[in-house]
């Protein structure tokens, strides 16, 4: 049997290990296990940096500047970013779906931003994410037996702020 020999705690395939703690097959392994699911989101939840996106360090650039997690799995999956931004279509800083990234330059960058702050300005209770209407499809939906996880699914937040709508923590006056 060979020691250096694991397999991966992401993905499961074996793989050798190049040093220690390796217990990843790949960067993109290591990656995903900084991350989870949130609704349509799959959120960083590792380090972040002062503006909320998450911080990625590969190995072969340990001794460099961090990248941004978005930024990474961007480059990795879809394609080089070069001086563009990755900005969000789903407003959420954290998130690293690719689906839900998209390329603009510095302008676009602060057009993203402040829609996001009129956003933001019009929200109730901090549930900007979702409308009166998709609260209401929500709590029918729990009332026809679906479970929290199926709806968190669905919408754009997690099944935390979908448990507290459907017990009416939040969302009352809907
Ligand atoms: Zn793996
Ligand atoms: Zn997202």
């Amino acid at each position: 049997m060979n020691l250096s020999v694991r397999s991966c705690d992401q993905c499961g395939r074996s793989f050798k290990k190049s040093g220690p703690c390796n217990i990843y097959c790949s960067d993109l392994c290591r990656f995903w296990s900084k991350t989870t699911r949130a609704g349509k989101c799959i959120e960083w939840t590792a380090a972040t940096d002062k503006d909320g996106y998450g911080k990625f360090q590969t190995g072969k650039h340990k001794c460099q500047s961090h990248y941004r997690a978005h930024k990474w799995i961007h480059e990795q999956l879809v394609g080089p970013v070069g001086d563009e931004y990755v900005l969000h279509k789903c407003d959420n800083p954290r998130c690293v779906n690719v689906k839900h990234l998209f390329l603009g330059d510095a302008a676009d960058n602060h057009a993203d931003s402040k829609s996001k702050g009129r956003h933001s300005h019009g929200s109730k209770n901090g549930m900007s994410k979702l409308t009166e209407t998709q609260v209401r499809q929500i709590r029918r939906k729990y009332d026809q037996g679906m479970t929290l996880d199926e709806i968190a699914d669905q919408y754009p937040v997690t099944v935390g702020p979908i448990h507290q709508i459907v017990t009416r923590k939040t969302w009352k006056h809907v």
